[in-house]
């Protein structure tokens, strides 16, 4: 037996609340690490906090392909760790691992089937890139912004990135930058991150939309108007930047962060002054899901892993320590304290 920790879902924020780190206990339980064949003993290294987990703290996600976390139950998302001890023919002690379903728990026994082996020459040994950069994060700034960006090298396009500070905007800047835009600006909360996306990333402009008034400040930085836009945030920011958007261009609908603590339908309704901008000027704003391009994420990490090793893409991380610090960590995500991907550090 061995002593782990672990976090439970004590309580629900309710669908129109904002969460709080007293929604999460962690608790000590016993782990029988008993092999069965097939099973693996797995440490956890780095766990990860998203903006979906939002909907799983609801007793109704409103999406089919998302669970409730139950509660009094050991929550789960994307994790990656170490196999320490194996009954498996495909992974053997030392292996590095994820999955999508990672409990959080210092420990856990698996079956092998139910994670992934990871090459960690992919990620230049920094893991919890695996999370990020080179994880669901990484594949939906590339594939949302090659499916439904319509970039094109040389005709002088601008793209505008919301939440363009965390983990999918920080990425989704730079590969527009790569792929062809001629302007990338980001909107995000703080002067800090409009700083870092300028001197770290590569950005062309960056406006705090906490600060002045962003439909001057974003037009200063737009000078020929807004060519793609990926949106992460949703709400008035949104429509803000739909209404300085050029006929003929495209909204990457990835994320409305600012509607996640409202009982609304997602993607949330538009005004009617947004909607007729939209159709006015024949804007696409398609929804975007990860998910829905299995078929492209293997193409699309190596990709991404050649980036992040060449250096072309720069990685920013907000690492916090500690099992004990989930719930804190997933709020602090929430409300903007992370500079690119929260992830938490669970074991060296
Ligand atoms: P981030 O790392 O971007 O963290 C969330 C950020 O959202 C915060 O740092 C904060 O930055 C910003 N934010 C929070 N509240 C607001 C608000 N009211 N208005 C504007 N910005 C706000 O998270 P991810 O990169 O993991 O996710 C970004 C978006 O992408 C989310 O909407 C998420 O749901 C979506 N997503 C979609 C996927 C898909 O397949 N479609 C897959 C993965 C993510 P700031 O300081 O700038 O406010």
């Amino acid at each position: 037996m061995l002593t782990i920790q672990r976090v439970v879902l004590s309580s629900r924020p309710g669908k129109n609340g904002h969460p709080s780190p007293d929604n999460f206990r962690v608790e000590e339980t016993s782990l029988s690490t008993e092999l069965k064949q097939g099973q693996v003993l797995i440490r956890t290294l780095y766990l990860s906090v998203d903006p979906y987990m939002r909907c799983r703290m609801n007793d109704d996600t409103g999406a089919d392909y998302l669970q409730p976390w139950r509660l009094e139950e050991c929550i789960d998302g994307g994790g990656v760790g170490v196999v320490e001890a194996s009954k498996n023919a495909e992974l053997i002690v030392g292996d590095i691992a994820t999955s999508f379903n990672w409990r959080w728990q210092t420990h856990d026994v698996v079956h092998g089937s139910c994670v992934q082996k990871i090459d960690p020459a992919m990620v230049d040994g920094h893991l919890s890139y695996v999370l990020g950069a080179v994880g669901m994060p990484g594949l939906t700034a590339l594939l949302g912004v090659r499916e439904k960006g319509h970039v094109t090298p040389g005709a002088g396009q601008t793209m505008v990135v919301s939440g363009a500070c965390g983990a999918c905007g920080s990425l989704a800047g730079q590969i527009g930058r790569l792929d062809g835009c001629e302007r990338v600006v980001g909107i995000c909360g703080s002067d800090k991150k409009c700083h870092t996306l300028i001197s770290q990333l590569g950005f062309t402009a960056a406006v705090n939309y906490k600060k002045g008034d962003i439909s001057a400040a974003l037009r200063d930085s737009c000078p020929n108007g807004v060519d793609i836009y990926f949106d992460n945030v949703g709400g008035p920011i949104t429509d803000t930047v739909i209404s300085q958007m050029n006929s003929g261009a495209h909204v990457i609908l990835c994320g409305e962060i600012s509607q996640y603590n409202k009982d609304l339908p997602y993607p949330t309704p538009l005004s009617k002054e947004t909607q007729e901008a939209l159709s006015c000027k024949n804007i696409t704003r398609e929804r975007f899901m990860v998910l829905n391009y299995m078929d492209k994420h293997k193409e699309g990490m190596e990709l991404l892993s050649q980036w992040v090793k060449s250096g072309q893409i720069k990685v920013l991380e907000t690492v916090t320590n500690g099992i004990e610090n989930m719930g804190v960590a997933f709020c602090s995500m929430m409300t903007g304290g992370n500079i690119g991907k929260q992830v938490v550090k669970i074991s060296a």
